[in-house]
């Protein structure tokens, strides 16, 4: 059995596949390529053929138009395809939408490719599901012991909390556009609440792909067009750097939240200027990271991005052998970008 060292390869343009001949999550275009998922820097623009689930794709051509690869291949969870003289499929991640991991078997020897993952449920998009393989690649985002994130549905009560208690003002919740707002949004509906949700202008396109591909979202209206007096009581999205901007300034003494995994660390929030700090992932906190190796019973973790320092030492002492990759790339968007 080939050892996946030997086949699957850390080139400048990011995982090769070679016996397949695709990358996966390539950091420039290329010739084939899979896609673990719509963030920007994995779903790069340009690869001239892609293979993804379809509710990534449908994310891709929302937000790359004709960049999002010459020939588009949608996969369903678990269906194999032979790429080359290797079998892939694609396990979901529970990270966003469509997220995928990427599942390789290559002449008996099998790895998979995380991608950006949690565990924690999600109502907009399908669970993660543990992989059994030889080599499991893994991201790092949070993999520090300082990193567990509380229940969302806690963090989601705060929120309605402090709208009860400041009936007066606006709430303005920082979220990244793909993904965190859709996640809040459908987080609130399950709390109960059932009145409009005020979005920024830039959030409005990818919840409408979330719609068009089945995830209900409720009452949702520009926040733009909104009249100072309809805001008053209310809750509003916008995008992190909005909340930080004049654009929440201009609404009526607002309350800012930020909803990211990096408000577990307070000094952030504050440098920020964030009133109410949500700890709200979309990547694996620490427990869960460590639950995945176990689950996955990988005997050898690489790591693409984040903190591998923690998550190899703790891989070691179960016995498993870790490899920092040290993709540059990742991370450059969604919350893993936080400053
Ligand atoms: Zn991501
Ligand atoms: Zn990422």
């Amino acid at each position: 059995m080939p050892h996946p060292e030997t086949w699957l390869k850390v080139l400048p343009n990011g995982l090769f596949c070679e016996p397949g001949g695709f990358y996966i999550d390539p950091l420039r275009p290329v010739d084939r390529a899979a896609i673990t998922h719509g963030h920007s820097d994995h779903a790069r623009a340009g690869h001239r053929a892609v293979l993804a689930t379809a509710d990534t794709l449908a994310v891709m051509r929302a937000r790359l138009g004709d960049g999002a690869g010459q020939s588009q291949q949608a996969l369903g969870w678990h269906e194999p395809v032979t790429v080359g003289d290797v079998r892939v499929w694609l396990s979901p991640a529970g990270h966003v939408l469509g997220s995928a991991q990427v599942a390789m078997e290559y002449q008996g020897s099998r790895a998979v490719v995380s991608g950006d993952y949690k565990r924690v449920a999600d109502p907009t998009c399908a669970g993660f599901e543990p992989v059994a393989c030889d080599v499991f690649v893994t991201e790092a985002t949070f993999a520090l012991p300082v990193f567990v994130h509380p229940p969302p549905g806690g963090e989601i009560q705060r929120l309605l909390d402090s709208v009860a208690l400041f009936p007066a003002r606006t709430h303005v919740v920082g979220c990244y556009s793909l993904g965190k707002c859709q996640r809040v949004i459908a987080l609130l509906r399950q709390a109960g609440w059932d009145k409009p949700i005020w979005l920024h202008g830039a959030l409005a396109a990818m919840c409408e792909v979330y719609r068009q591909r089945g995830v209900a979202l409720g009452d949702l209206r520009p926040a733009t067009v909104a009249a100072k007096a309809e805001l008053v009581g209310a809750i509003g999205l916008a995008t992190p750097s909005a909340v930080a901007d004049r654009w929440a300034r201009r609404l009526e003494d607002p309350v800012v939240a930020l909803a990211s995994g990096w408000m577990r660390v307070r000094q952030r929030a504050k440098s920020r200027g964030v009133e109410l700090p949500l700890t709200i992932s979309d990547h694996a906190d620490w427990n869960e990271l460590n639950t995945t190796l176990d689950d996955v019973g990988a005997p050898e973790v690489w790591v693409t991005h984040g903190r591998e320092d923690a998550l190899i030492h703790a891989a070691a002492q179960r016995g498993i052998r870790g490899r920092a990759l040290r993709l540059l790339g990742y991370g450059e968007e969604e919350e893993a970008a936080e400053p």
